[in-house]
């Protein structure tokens, strides 16, 4: 063998060669939607782990000694910011790890929010498509300072995906578009779909605040029954984070249509209707259509 074969096949092995797992680089995501925008972005440079799972309630999370250890082991950290994550300083001290976590909302203008009678930011950017092209940049540069050998992969993806969201936001228009104005009003149970609301206009009232992590009183029920009445909103929906039976109390009393579920703070498991942040946006958006449509 010449000395430049051999230095071609020590190239192309190189080049070949499969990171294994030992070798990618370690990221940690607060919730599975920014785990998934993670993993989009990462490709198979970056093992993901998620902190809240699939259909979990991101309000109420209370990390674990196991998430300490995990954000530990952690060399880059995605956060959502906006309030949301409201015990990532102390279980960053508990991990005693040195990774600043990125706050993927970086960037965004946030959504005032009432809760309790006084102001609040609202946190769910994610369900604004434009918002999210936000988070991909910022998800991008985060890699990129963890591991600048992968600078390449992950402007390549991140191009390729923001080329998707694009598809994705022409979707949204076009359907919302062919929903009457007057039918594009909506009951969720709590204020997750502001975002969403703001960029493709529709109405969305919801029982519980921005945080979803208190009790609606009778009283509050009584008024979105007198609204929905009203206003003739045509459907409520369920959510996949929330108990359901107060969204049934108030179609029963108002004869509106009970709509599907609306995925709002999490993905669902892999195998169901919205396991990635597209799916999850198309599965949105087909049950929005599907309950408003005249
Ligand atoms: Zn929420």
């Amino acid at each position: 063998m010449t000395r430049r074969f051999v230095l071609f096949v020590l190239a192309a092995m190189f080049v070949a060669a499969p990171a294994c797992a030992d070798d990618k680089l370690k990221a940690v995501a607060s919730i599975s939607i920014i785990g998934d925008l993670v993993k989009s972005v990462g490709v198979d440079r970056v093992d993901v782990t998620t902190l809240i799972g699939p259909n979990s309630d991101a309000h109420v999370f209370s990390p674990t000694p196991s998430d300490a250890k995990t954000l530990g082991a952690a060399k880059a950290v995605f956060i959502n910011g906006m309030g949301l994550e409201g015990w990532i300083t102390r279980l960053i001290a508990a991990a005693g790890t040195k990774a600043t976590p990125v706050v993927v909302s970086a960037g965004i203008t946030p959504r005032q929010a009432e809760e309790g009678g006084h102001h609040t930011i609202d946190p769910h950017a994610w369900q604004s498509v434009a918002n999210v092209k936000i988070y991909v940049a910022n998800i991008r540069d985060g890699l990129k300072k963890a591991d600048p050998a992968g600078a390449a992969t992950y402007d390549a993806s991140a191009k390729a995906y923001l080329g998707k969201l694009d598809v994705l936001e022409r979707e949204v228009r076009e359907t919302i578009g062919k929903i009457p104005p007057d039918r594009r009003k909506i009951i969720t149970t709590h204020d997750a779909f502001g975002y969403f609301g703001q960029a493709y206009g529709v109405q969305f009232i919801a029982p519980l605040g921005v945080s979803a992590d208190s009790e609606p009183s009778a009283r509050d029920v009584a008024r979105i029954i007198a609204q929905v009445k009203r206003q003739k909103i045509p459907a409520v929906f369920m959510e996949n984070i929330s108990d359901p039976r107060m969204m049934q109390q108030i179609a029963r009393e108002t004869g509106a249509r009970i709509g599907g579920t609306l995925y709002s703070d999490a993905l669902s498991d892999a195998a169901g209707p919205a396991g990635t942040y597209l799916d999850m946006m198309r599965s949105n958006l087909r049950e929005l259509a599907k309950a408003l449509a005249p």
